[in-house]
């Protein structure tokens, strides 16, 4: 399948995109992944993205760009990808979808997962993180807690709520995607490629994604 996942933060984008690879082969591709990838490859456009990744500033759409075109050519792509997180700007989707007509490559569908807020908030204040960093295994205070004392179960070390999962911290994240990418839906559902998928179930939705790309 070739699907872009649209939603915001909390809305479950990780657990389907990890459901629909499992799936069908198709790969996962996130542009953080992509650019560490690259950066660590050390090719020509990974040195350029890390100049500016060093000096604290964003990596410019055009570089993205050129790293997306590389990466939907790898041999891994030819049964498919799911784009999570990407495109995160109406540029990025224009530039997107000439990069696809310039590869020959269709889209077969553009998901958007649509999470009440409310919903989005409680799953993502809920979240607990373990503080060591080699094992950082996630817990969620109401449907999968830590020890009753607060402890990593694998690990033994505290669980922390990350700095942008307190609620301010997610309210900001939720203003800033409903500014800079719900506007995608808007684009996408004019180029007759959305479906909305409201499901809190990630099964029920990939189920949902499945028979739409059957048809
Ligand atoms: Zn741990």
């Amino acid at each position: 399948m070739k699907v872009i996942l649209l939603g915001a933060p909390g809305a479950g984008k990780g657990t389907i995109a990890k459901l629909l690879t499992d799936y069908d082969g198709s790969v996962q591709i996130s542009t953080g992944d992509i650019l560490r990838a690259a950066v660590k490859a050390g090719t020509p456009v990974g040195k350029e993205a890390k100049a500016y990744m060093d000096a604290g500033g964003l990596v410019p759409d055009s570089l993205i760009m050129k790293i997306m075109e590389a990466r939907l050519q790898e041999p891994d792509c030819q049964k498919g990808f799911i784009l999570d997180g990407f495109p995160r700007t109406i540029p990025q989707a224009e530039d997107l979808k000439k990069l696809l007509t310039k590869l020959s490559i269709t889209l077969d569908l553009v998901v958007n997962l649509d999470i009440p807020r409310e919903v989005i908030l409680d799953r993502l204040t809920t979240r607990r993180t373990c503080s060591n960093a080699s094992c950082q295994e996630i817990y969620n205070i109401k449907s999968n807690p830590p020890k009753p004392d607060g402890t990593c179960k694998k690990c033994g070390s505290p669980t922390i709520q990350r700095d942008d999962e307190t609620e301010v911290a997610i309210l900001n994240r939720l203003e800033t995607y409903n500014q800079k990418t719900a506007p995608l839906i808007g684009f996408y559902r004019k180029e007759g490629m959305l479906k909305d998928f409201s499901s809190l179930s990630s099964q029920e939705t990939v189920e949902g994604i499945k028979k739409s790309l059957k048809k």
